[in-house]
């Protein structure tokens, strides 16, 4: 079961071959990047952290009928997943403007959206994952205009789901990045991460950040920030 080689390794995880064709080993590193791997670190337990956080939000996502990749816990910094063909498309669903959207469109942090966005980027680290549109997907072949509305609706489902169980953490549930994959038989469902790597997530009474933020504007106390979500989650799971 424990092979060596990566099949394929990224910014934040590895990928490992099973002696299950259908099923991969997911490796969560202790490495964090931002603004495309141009800032770089180590920070100790992040892989440990992540992994843990993702497998409750999978968990969680499964009692409410979303059906990801997960299959189950291997241990501290492992899971085991369903292999599937990654669509190249990020869908980023945005609760209160920050980030890249408060950078490209001038809107303050924190105003919050009347409605929920979702926003497709093409998931290409050469191209910096750029901003585009069900009709850049449909050319490019990354989903055809059914695959992007399934997308999107998964998109919005599980944001009003995370919306209401971070809620019951005290945490505010800002913007997110998934990721979706198809099984052999063609079903789309939820891949690769859910954790402070991939949500912003604001404590609900302070405001303090608890997420990647806290590495990209150099705030401090990275993982403190993680292992408080960890903490609230686990008691609310
Ligand atoms: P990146 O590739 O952006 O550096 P990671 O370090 O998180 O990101 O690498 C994990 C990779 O594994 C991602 O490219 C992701 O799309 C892919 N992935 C996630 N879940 C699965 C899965 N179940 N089957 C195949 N690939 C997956
Ligand atoms: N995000 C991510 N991976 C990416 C880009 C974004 O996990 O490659 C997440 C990010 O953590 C945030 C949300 O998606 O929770 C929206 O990110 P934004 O577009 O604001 O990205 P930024 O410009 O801040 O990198």
């Amino acid at each position: 079961m424990m092979s060596t080689q990566p099949l394929y390794e990224g910014k934040a995880k590895r990928l490992y071959l099973t002696d299950d064709a259908q099923a991969l080993r997911m490796e969560f590193k202790d490495e964090a990047t931002a603004f495309n791997a141009e800032k770089k670190a180590d920070f100790a337990n992040k892989g440990k952290l992540n992994k843990a956080i993702t497998l409750l939000m999978y968990q969680m996502l499964h009692e409410k009928n979303v059906e990801t990749h997960l299959i189950e816990d291997i241990d501290e910094i492992n899971l085991l997943v369903k292999k599937v063909d990654i669509l190249m498309v990020e869908v980023i669903v945005r609760n209160v403007a920050a980030g890249g959207f408060s950078k490209r469109l001038g809107v303050a942090e924190g105003t919050p959206f009347k409605k929920p966005i979702v926003e497709f980027s093409y998931k290409s680290d050469a191209l910096g994952d750029p901003l585009i549109n069900d009709d850049y997907a449909r050319e490019l072949g990354l989903a055809t205009p059914q695959e992007c509305q399934i997308l999107k609706d998964k998109a919005l489902i599980i944001n009003e789901v995370m919306i209401d169980f971070f809620l019951k953490c005290g945490l505010k549930l800002v913007d997110f990045k998934i990721e979706f994959g198809k099984l052999a038989d063609g079903t789309i469902v939820l891949a690769d991460e859910i954790s402070p790597d991939t949500c912003r997530l604001w404590d609900i009474e302070t405001g303090k950040k608890m997420d990647k933020d806290r590495f990209r504007q150099d705030l401090g106390d990275v993982m403190e920030g993680y292992a408080e979500v960890l903490e609230r989650i686990s008691k609310q799971a």
